[in-house]
């Protein structure tokens, strides 16, 4: 044995002693929030496919039918040859449907927030990020070397507080913050924020991943809160259906991450298939608005049912407490036939793990209630006790 495979032995048994050992389960999905883990048919209540395109056969043949005219791999960077016809088609319609002047398609989510930040703030600067702000939004502004501070969740008189103590001192500010929080599923304020952002020239980035297709109509937070947030960055990986990332901004400053990001300029362009689908999943989400209303409509329904708050979002999250108690509440679930991964830290805040249900356009309300009624006679029980 290697000292590093000694290493890796003693950090992996260190987290097991903490019931914290992460490891992976394979999962195919079928239409109707289906998956099939070891040889069991389960509902799933965990993914992020909110309106059931990964499955839909529009999708899927504008795959296929991309693969046959421009190949399966793009080849290069967007920057060399891998920028494929398909890119502008699906930049016009992003920018459309979030009415911004452009947008700029990334690898995913998690590299348009590692290359954004880092493009518009660096030294001198100051990067305010909402405390429960997702990991990839943390690493970029780590990346970008601007100093980082965090502002209480949700919480508009703090960061104006921040904003009043330390602004003056430093070049640039970058609020950072989810629309929907992907943990918790409340919304930020952005009304408030806005606000805030405006009267100490800060700039404002949200991160739309759990938002689009689900919220404003699948518009966004942005549209709900009837604000103009300088950066809009979210996922084709979750409503849309697809894979990639984008951000939707003015032209100037979408001229500037085709300049800067690191993460757009030295990683190769998506596979043509995988553009073509969320070209695609974004022409649903423009013109169904009764598709983008569904996921709020089930998570609602199961709320009422089982008891708990009245969500925002397509996310209810049900705090639990210690890891093993979450792991036994997804155990208990997985044997009524649904599947509901528990989370917990670092992905949450030490004591916080929790049961994270999030709803789909294509859940049948009958499995929403019959599993409303498995967390309201088994679960909650569990949480008070
Ligand atoms: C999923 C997620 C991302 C990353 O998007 P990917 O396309 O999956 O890389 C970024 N931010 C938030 C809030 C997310 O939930």
């Amino acid at each position: 044995m290697t000292s590093l495979d000694e290493f890796a032995l003693a950090k992996l048994e260190a987290t097991e002693a903490r019931t914290l050992r992460r490891s992976l389960s394979e999962t195919a999905h079928e239409t109707g929030q289906r998956a099939r883990r070891a040889g069991r048919s389960l509902i799933s209540f965990s993914g992020n496919d909110y309106l059931g395109l990964t499955q839909h056969p529009v999708l899927k043949a504008a795959a296929k039918r991309a693969v046959d005219e421009y190949g399966a791999g793009a080849g290069a960077s967007r920057l060399v040859t891998g920028n494929h016809p398909l890119y502008a088609r699906l930049e016009t319609k992003l920018a459309a449907l979030k009415q911004t002047d452009a947008a700029i398609v990334f690898g995913s989510g998690y590299l348009a927030n590692v290359g954004v930040i880092p493009a518009l703030v660096g030294p001198g600067d100051l990067i305010l990020a909402d405390q429960l702000a997702h990991a990839c939004l943390i690493s970029g502004a780590r990346l970008s070397g601007a100093r980082v501070a965090f502002f209480h969740h949700n919480d508009a008189d703090d960061l104006r507080a921040r904003l009043g103590r330390d602004r003056a001192s430093v070049r640039h500010c970058l609020i950072v913050t989810e629309g929907v929080f992907s943990m918790d599923g409340d919304l930020a304020p952005l009304g408030e924020i806005a606000d805030v952002a405006r009267r100490h020239d800060a700039w404002l980035m949200t991160d739309d991943a759990h938002a689009l297709g689900v919220i404003g109509e699948g518009r966004g937070s942005a549209a709900q809160a009837n604000v103009w947030p300088d950066v809009q960055m979210g996922t084709l990986s979750k409503s849309v259906g697809s894979y990639g990332g984008y951000v939707c901004a003015s032209r100037a400053v979408v001229d500037l991450l085709v300049t800067r990001a690191r993460s757009l300029i030295y990683a190769t362009a998506l596979p043509p298939a995988v553009i073509a689908a969320a070209i695609a999943g974004v022409d649903i989400i423009a013109r169904d608005e009764a598709l983008c209303a569904k996921p709020l409509t089930h998570a609602r329904a199961f709320a009422r049912a089982a008891g708990l708050p009245v969500p925002e979002s397509a996310i209810v999250p049900l705090v639990l407490g210690a890891p093993d108690v979450a792991l036994a509440a997804s155990r208990l679930l997985e044997e009524a036939g649904f599947l509901v991964v528990a989370i917990r830290p670092p992905t949450v805040p030490e004591g916080m793990a929790r049961l994270r249900f999030s709803f789909a356009a294509d859940h049948a309300m009958y499995d929403i209630l019959r599993l409303a009624e498995v967390v309201r006679a088994q679960v909650l029980p569990r949480r008070a006790a």
